[in-house]
């Protein structure tokens, strides 16, 4: 009810608020925060704006669901200059070319879940230590009433990511792609790889799978654990700033709003019984992107436009932090 569909979302004309919204990139909280209070205001009334399916320009279509974006195309390639663009001053090294601010930088990319999970489900319910406590190897996911599966968008979303990112110079490096490994990989090892990696930046991909009615997307921070192998507490502080920057950026680039069953509205959540969090020695979080068991989200979820937008918003935010 509340809700603010794409259409109506003020930073939407992207292109031509470029300079000022990434200015803002730097002011993340407030920049949420002025969302938010603009969607109070009633800059719009949600008018439920139908799904992202309707809106225009992005990348592929709705039903490139399984494939990886056309590394040309007009929306995936764009985001490429902008940052560097308005720079501050310091960021811009001399002597660098600019065409590449995240050279040297590592990001993992963490696609939740596995289509093959419905087949190994011995594997992923073996239990695996995650410092508090034991809890499965992995899941399966969940799936839209129609039968698009989680694992498959966040598979989606993370070749989209992960084209964004190399796009800005980053190494870029998924915990599982496709067949490989065939099932999981556990949380356990999701989590080491990013901290094998040396990761600068961290993120699990997922969408959630809660009641009708329960919309928008909740990015979630680590919380502060120390027990056993999980001790969280170098990254709860670099976490919770990259985690502000992708949720403000998530909400600039797709137009979704904070969750509206968790975290009061902030679009931040956070969790301390998460092994892909709790045994991570890098910064990271995971980002619930949409809520699959409603409809209107899962219109939004299913569209490969959509979907791209999603990327770019992740993206943005991942640039934005390691950019400092
Ligand atoms: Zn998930």
């Amino acid at each position: 009810m509340s809700y603010v569909g794409p259409d109506f979302e003020p930073p939407r004309p992207r292109r031509s608020r470029r300079p000022l919204t990434v200015a803002l990139a730097a002011l993340v909280p407030g920049a949420l925060l002025g969302w938010l209070v603009y969607q109070a205001v009633g800059g719009s009334d949600g008018s439920a704006a139908a799904g992202g399916a309707s809106t225009p320009p992005a990348a592929s279509s709705a039903s490139a669901g399984r494939s990886t974006p056309p590394a040309g195309s007009p929306d995936s390639a764009s985001p490429r200059s902008s940052p560097r663009d308005d720079a501050k001053p310091t960021a811009a090294a001399p002597g660098a070319t600019g065409s590449e601010p995240l050279a040297g930088k590592v990001v993992v990319i963490d696609p939740g879940h596995n289509s093959g999970n419905f087949r190994h489900t011995a594997e992923i319910n073996r239990k695996v230590n995650i410092g508090t406590a034991w809890k499965e190897c992995d899941t399966t996911g969940t799936a839209t009433d129609d039968g698009y599966p989680e694992a498959q968008f966040t598979l989606d979303v993370s070749h989209r990511l992960r084209t964004l990112l190399e796009q800005q110079g980053a190494t870029v490096k998924l915990t599982h792609d496709r067949d490989e490994p065939p099932w999981g990989p556990c949380v356990d090892e999701r989590a080491r790889i990013g901290n094998t990696a040396h990761a600068d930046a961290a993120i699990s991909i997922h969408a959630d799978g809660s009641a009708t009615g329960n919309r928008g997307f909740h990015v979630i921070l680590p919380g502060s654990v120390h027990a056993g192998s999980a001790d969280t507490r170098p990254i709860v502080g670099p976490s919770r700033e990259l985690g502000e920057r992708i949720a403000g950026n998530f909400v600039r680039a797709t137009g979704s709003a904070p969750a509206n069953y968790v975290g009061g509205g902030t679009g931040l959540v956070t969790r301390a019984d998460l092994g892909g969090l709790n045994l991570s020695t890098v910064p990271k979080v995971f980002i619930e992107c949409g809520n699959m068991r409603d409809s209107k989200d899962a219109a939004r979820l299913t569209s490969g436009a959509w979907r791209q937008k999603a990327a770019e918003g992740i993206s943005e935010g991942i640039v934005s932090f390691l950019r400092g």
